[in-house]
């Protein structure tokens, strides 16, 4: 994954991660608001005919956009994905406690489907491929197999982290500073 610009709006709600290249766009048309975190970029444009100068966009880690999205973060529910969901559970197997490479992980449902379970983050766990096995169509109790972590939904900011395999330092704090008490990626 290629370095990313976080993009916020106008009140520094995270809107998303987008390209250098787009980044500079959103500069060249004005719509750049303030900047956070460091330079990251140096775009270098044609020389001025009158003053002989070259024009020069540089882009910061982090950027706020006008635009106003009407948007609670306390109210979105960030898509599952494997992989957010692996990050969540930082690789570790919920049953045996191990970590694993996430080529080996699975996602497991606590109430399995057989059972109506849901597929929903409050209901899906990383398990390794064996435990996920032997736990097959039965709950934790049932299968006498019980979780050493509890699942959540992580939040705004948090989804924004679990997205990002290459996070630099200042957006990084960035996102944490906003962080829930209970998320596991304080560990
Ligand atoms: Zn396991």
């Amino acid at each position: 994954m290629s370095l990313k610009v976080l993009k916020l709006s106008a009140q520094g709600l995270p809107q998303s991660w987008i390209s250098l290249e787009h980044a500079v766009l959103h500069y060249a048309s004005g719509e750049v608001r303030w900047e956070a975190g460091a330079q990251v970029a140096l775009f270098r444009g044609g020389t001025n005919a009158i003053t002989g100068l070259v024009s020069e966009i540089r882009v910061n880690s982090i950027i706020g956009t006008k635009g106003v999205p009407n948007i609670n973060p306390f109210d979105l529910r960030p898509g599952l994905t494997n992989e957010k969901l692996f990050s969540r559970d930082r690789n570790i197997c919920a049953y045996c406690g191990d970590h694993f490479h996430e080529h080996d992980l699975t996602r497991e449902h606590i109430i399995p489907f057989a059972q109506n379970g849901r597929d929903h983050w409050m209901n899906v766990v990383t398990a390794c491929k064996s435990c996920n096995h032997k736990k097959a169509n039965r709950t934790p109790e049932q299968a006498r197999m019980p979780l050493l972590y509890t699942p959540y939904i992580p939040s705004l900011w948090e989804d924004f982290i679990l997205r990002n395999r290459r996070i630099l330092a200042d957006q990084m704090e960035f996102l944490m500073a906003h962080l829930p008490r209970h998320s596991r990626l304080y560990a």
